[in-house]
């Protein structure tokens, strides 16, 4: 099953790349594999994952410990402070830094294990009082104070969209995430690029990738319904 799905979103990011006339090295997918068991990631390994994305700390340094080492590892989930000191040499990238305390938490650690820690900021894009991330009146000054720590270099933006049945009603908020993207890459801030977007989930990572993301989080058309939401 993992492999069809597999197969069946690789088709689909290469068909919104086409329509987008984006080169689809461009769009790179992230497994995410939050409440599946080892051997389902496995499968996913098997047929040339290498990009999982979870949103819980425990497991997915759990996953880490006994998956193989080349795989690059996203924290997507709301992350707190007493927490980073557990994945910052563990992930590729954390796509959940949505306070200058947490930022400099990560800093701290970062330094700490002397590694370099890649972020993106998590913006509200649609302003739902139920979600984590900052607004978009927000999102440069609190670039502007996490480029000047050490050992945490910001890449981009993240967004969780909101849930609908209908993808074209997410369009306008991948619009205003890239547009957003492009203002602050304007402002050339030291230690900051804006080479990453990362939006679009099962429901509606072909528009995504239309607006421009390079990173879409794909759970459930991958691994299948969980279980248990979360
Ligand atoms: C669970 C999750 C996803 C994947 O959701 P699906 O709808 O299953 O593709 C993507 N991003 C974040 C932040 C998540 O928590």
């Amino acid at each position: 099953m993992i492999r069809e799905n597999l197969e069946y979103t690789n088709k689909n990011i290469e068909n919104a790349c086409q329509k987008a006339g984006r080169a689809q090295q461009e769009v790179t997918l992230i497994a995410v594999s939050k409440t599946k068991p080892v051997s389902l990631l496995m499968e996913a390994y098997e047929q040339g994952c290498r990009e999982f994305g979870e949103n819980k700390v425990q497991e997915l340094v759990e996953k880490y410990e006994v998956m193989p080492k080349d795989i690059r590892w996203h924290m997507i989930g709301h992350l707190q402070r007493n927490k980073v000191k557990y994945i910052v040499d563990k992930v590729a990238m954390i796509h959940s830094v949505d306070s200058l305390k947490l930022a400099e938490e990560i800093s701290r650690e970062a330094v700490k294990k002397q590694v370099d820690v890649s972020v993106l900021i998590e913006v509200n894009i649609a302003c739902e009082e139920t979600k984590f991330g900052v607004t978009k009146e927000e999102t440069i000054s609190l670039i502007c104070d996490i480029a000047k720590l050490p050992g945490i270099h910001i890449k981009g933006l993240m967004t969780i969209a909101p849930y609908v049945t209908n993808p074209e009603e997410n369009r306008p908020y991948f619009e205003q995430l890239k547009q957003l993207a492009v203002d602050i890459s304007s402002k050339n801030i030291d230690n900051v690029n804006m080479n990453v977007l990362s939006m679009g989930m099962t429901g509606d990572y072909m528009v995504a990738i239309e607006e421009g993301a390079t990173y879409v989080r794909v759970g459930t058309g991958i691994f299948g319904e969980r279980e248990y939401p979360i």
